[in-house]
């Protein structure tokens, strides 16, 4: 027996110490600071314990890494954290990923796989139903956030208007591509632009109104003076739930002028998304549905572990166009009605990305999605009432569960803003950011856990009231 498998008693006994130490912070994050300022000597110094020279004690290695990943981070999943699009993982979710890793399942192709697979293609059929595209011709592919998923989506566009693309590259176009963002839009966009070879050149970044979405007079000016001047429109990307302050481009406005052009509609909804489950909120999304594709990340608003994403296409061949290969080492696909993921997106050899998010679907149903989006979009709603109760001014206007605010006294110092925010993330008890809305520099909360109460809110309003005094 090789070592890797330890003995079945020796395995009772892992699982024992690991689920010890993980159930109590599953159950009482709360409990934990969320987070402090770390001192890198520091984290350096505890990892380097670690030798590698010879055998260790498996108990002790895992609790030290326990502590290692409880101490020297964020925590995210903590209930009074209001950072970035990082959720609390679903219980279920978290499941799955061991399940997954169990079973160690092939996505690179369909026969390797066939019910992970599946899995996927279901959860991408659901995903696409619940943001209304009728078109049963709906494609998509599992990605690994959402700066692969818009990488994707680039691709897909250049592939798409260019045929010679595939073989001959950018080397051999002849055309000067660009491509339409706003002010507001994800720089993963900008990214993609450099992976591609195309460069960040190309990106004209259009401005944005009061609520900070697209201007669509800008945007026909832009493309205007860009097809006189002898550029192509590829592709104009509409943000759907912006990063910084949760502005919604207004698709159906943007596509009146994209399809008279032909040029590619992507909607990078990788945290918006979620307001299409919320019966009660879904239409201030928009018209996503009508974008040729669509970024979805599952690990931020889905409360799915990292990385899950996906890419929406509502061309059935655009992703075969893009992606696929023939080669003798890989099983041969035969068939019309299966695909092979490492031939239809950026990935080979990969994890069952799926799953995380079809099992916990499939326990707990679309119904408790509805009301646990809502739930989020009206805590997000009473914090905007509690802050105006003692006089912070909100800053940004949008549906989603992002509250940026500021206060008479922090107006026109950034400064302020910063020293305000280093103190409460200081004292351990939360975590928000800064962002600066029509240039007003703000704080920026937002509410991506599903266990964030009416209770921790007050508690956050109350920590801002004090430490403005
Ligand atoms: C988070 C985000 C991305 C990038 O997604 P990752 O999952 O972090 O790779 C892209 N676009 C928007 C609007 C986002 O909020």
């Amino acid at each position: 027996m090789n070592k890797f498998d330890f003995t079945k008693e020796e395995r009772k006994q892992i699982r024992s110490i690991v689920e010890e130490n993980l159930s109590e912070y599953y159950s009482n994050t709360k409990s934990k600071k969320v987070g402090r300022l770390f001192d890198p000597i520091e984290v350096k110094e505890f990892v380097n314990q670690f030798e590698f020279k010879e055998e260790s004690n498996a108990e002790d290695v895992i609790e030290n890494v326990i502590y290692g990943l409880s101490e020297y981070a964020i925590q995210t999943p903590h209930p009074s954290y209001y950072g970035l699009f990082n959720p609390r993982p679903g219980y279920a979710s978290i499941m799955a990923d061991y399940i997954s890793a169990m079973f160690n399942p092939q996505l690179a192709s369909w026969s390797h796989a066939p019910f992970a697979n599946e899995v996927e293609r279901k959860c991408i059929e659901e995903l696409g139903a619940k943001l209304g595209i009728k078109d049963a011709a709906i494609d998509g592919a599992f990605c690994s956030g959402g700066a692969e998923s818009n990488l994707t989506a680039v691709l897909c566009a250049l592939n798409n208007k260019y045929p010679k693309l595939a073989k001959e590259g950018i080397i051999g176009m002849n055309s000067r591509p660009v491509i339409y963002i706003s002010a507001e839009a994800h720089h993963s966009v900008h990214k993609a632009a450099r992976i591609t070879g195309l460069g960040t050149d190309v990106i004209r970044t259009i401005k944005v109104n009061k609520n900070l979405e697209m201007d669509i007079d800008d945007l026909e000016l832009r493309i205007e003076e860009d097809l006189s001047s002898g550029y192509e429109p590829l592709m104009v990307v509409a943000t759907t739930g912006s990063t910084g302050a949760g502005a919604i481009d207004n698709v159906k406005e943007i596509l009146a002028i994209s399809s008279r052009h032909g040029i590619w509609l992507h909607a990078d909804a990788a945290y918006g998304a979620g307001l299409k489950i919320s019966s009660k909120y879904r239409e201030h999304l928009g018209a996503v549905h009508l974008a040729d594709s669509i970024t979805i990340d599952l690990h931020k608003w889905f409360s799915v572990p990292m990385g899950a994403s996906v890419i929406l296409v509502k061309d059935r061949n655009i992703l075969k166009k893009t992606f696929e290969m023939r080669t003798d080492y890989m099983p041969l696909h035969e068939n019309e009605v299966t695909v092979d993921p490492y031939s239809n997106s950026i990935q080979w050899s990969r994890r069952a990305i799926g799953l995380k998010f079809f099992l916990p679907l499939a326990i707990h149903g679309w119904k408790v999605y509805d009301d646990t989006i809502t739930h989020q979009i009206e805590i997000a709603q009473y914090m905007r009432q509690q802050l105006k109760r003692y006089n912070w001014e909100i800053t940004n206007n949008t549906p989603l569960p992002i509250v940026c605010f500021t206060h008479d006294n922090l107006k026109n110092s950034d400064a302020k803003v910063n020293k305000l925010i280093d103190t409460i993330v200081q004292s351990g008890k939360t975590w928000c950011s800064a962002y600066s809305v029509n240039n007003e520099m703000s704080i920026r909360a937002c509410i991506t856990n599903y266990a964030t109460s009416e209770q921790n809110v007050d508690e956050f309003v109350e920590l801002l009231n004090s430490a403005m005094e």
